[in-house]
């Protein structure tokens, strides 16, 4: 994919200046940038990519975007990598079960069995790599390889500059799995993170803070007339005569589907009003269709809360329309990258409530730009206080919505990655802007 699109476009939404400074920086780059993922649909990294390879592309810089491939087994293991990174301990690969009635050698038979499995684990992690390191040109002078499906990728470098680029937060990793990824990981060049929340203190490589960004031009994003509005919202068979609560995600257990469902019912007792999910199963997510039979087993009996099943994929002004029609948005992540639907929400003069945790923090400033919350009653007491007060919720939506313009949007995130490559080449050079 090389398509074109011009800063220029961008003007009225971010002013002159910062366009005038792309511009300059990219002419400094001297080679070409080659960005390697998982997928090219489905989650937030595929949605950045898809707005800023154009970009780059507009701004003179050869840029390609190649995705690797896999078989089931693959996609199942880095998916427990994701799980084991991110921490979260139940189902993790890396967790040991609590062996509490077993005796001594079942103990110890266990133990054998699980680093068997993750051996087996880790050795199908790497003969991937080596399997997409062949099949695939790895020559740009710039690689950014994102997050770690690929980042074994990096044994076969000949040349160039390579970044890995990490969107998950690993600040609280399972052990065993991030000292198996940080030996890849300790070859690039550098790594790009988007919270210091998420940094290693134990890699020795250069680190950057780099935040993900949405893309106002997109038609995720771009402004909807009520009309295009009304007729998604038709097509879906959910009617506006009552507020709209929404969450789009994946259907992943890490997004708390569960715990939305908790937090609209609360709020169903006291004030009507009506639930959208809205999501779908990314590529690489084996575990995604289990999650959706769960949430739709817990919605049963509901006729307000619309569980919607992106399959095919819901086209991008379809997730617009729902997020435009929202009274309130929620993304009641346990564990979070970014999030960046709750930019999306920001973006679109909504409230949104998220639960505090990875980067939703860094978009949700609580009570300013929106609330932050540990729990579903949490959850429901911020969504009955926005339905009751629509003044305070606009208010909210407009802060949301200027925070987004001046940290969160692709522009910036632009700027950050040209300086980021500059500074690869030159990291004590100086440009004048
Ligand atoms: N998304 C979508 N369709 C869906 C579900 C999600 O287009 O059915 C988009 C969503 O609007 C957002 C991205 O996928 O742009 C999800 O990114 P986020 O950082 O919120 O979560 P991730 O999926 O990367 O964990």
């Amino acid at each position: 994919m090389n398509e074109k699109r011009s800063i220029w476009d961008y003007e009225d939404i971010v002013g002159r200046s910062l366009l005038e400074d792309l511009e300059t920086l990219a002419e400094h780059i001297p080679g070409t940038v080659q960005h390697i993922n998982a997928t090219y649909s489905g989650g937030g990294v595929a949605e950045i990519l898809s707005s800023m390879i154009p970009l780059f592309v507009g701004l003179g810089i050869e840029t390609e975007w190649n995705v690797i491939r896999g078989d089931d087994d693959f996609f199942s293991v880095t998916k427990g990598f994701h799980n084991a990174l991110h921490g979260r301990a139940e189902d993790s690969i890396a967790v040991c079960a609590e062996h509490t009635d077993v005796s001594v050698m079942d103990d110890i038979e266990n133990q054998i069995n699980e680093l068997t499995t993750r051996k087996e684990m880790f050795e199908t992690f790497l003969r991937w790599n080596r399997i997409n390191a062949e099949e695939m040109e790895l020559d740009s002078d710039y690689m950014i390889i994102h997050d770690p499906q690929p980042a074994a990728l990096i044994d076969v470098k000949k040349r160039g500059k390579w970044v890995w680029r990490c969107h998950i937060d690993v600040s609280n990793p399972d052990p065993l799995v991030w000292n198996f990824l940080r030996d890849p990981v300790s070859k690039y060049d550098a790594s790009v993170f988007s919270t210091p929340l998420f940094t290693r203190p134990d890699l020795g490589i250069r680190q950057f803070l780099v935040p993900p960004s949405i893309d106002p031009l997109s038609d995720k994003n771009i402004e909807l007339s009520q009309g295009e509005i009304d007729s998604v919202l038709d097509k879906y068979g959910i009617t506006q005569d009552k507020p709209i609560i929404t969450q789009v995600s994946r259907f992943d257990r890490l997004k708390d589907l569960p715990g939305v469902i908790d937090a609209y019912k609360r709020v169903k007792k006291r004030m009507d009003c009506q639930l959208i999910l809205a999501g779908g199963v990314a590529a690489d997510d084996p575990e995604g269709m289990g999650v959706y039979r769960e949430v739709m087993e817990k919605a049963e009996g509901d006729e307000d809360i619309h569980v919607l099943l992106g399959s095919p994929p819901f086209e991008d002004i379809e997730i617009n329309a729902f997020q435009r029609a929202s009274t309130v948005i929620m993304q009641k992540s346990l564990k979070e990258g970014f999030g960046l639907v709750v930019a999306e929400g920001l973006w679109k003069g909504k409230p949104v409530i998220g639960g505090a945790t990875g980067g939703i923090p860094l978009q949700i400033i609580n009570g300013v730009t929106g609330y932050l919350v540990h729990s579903s009653a949490g959850a429901a007491y911020k969504i009955a206080n926005l339905l009751k007060n629509p003044e305070l919720a606009r208010t909210i939506g407009e802060n949301g919505r200027e925070h987004v313009r001046h940290n969160f949007l692709i522009t910036r995130h632009l700027m950050d990655y040209l300086m980021l490559l500059i500074s690869l080449d030159d990291p004590s050079g100086v440009i004048r802007l």
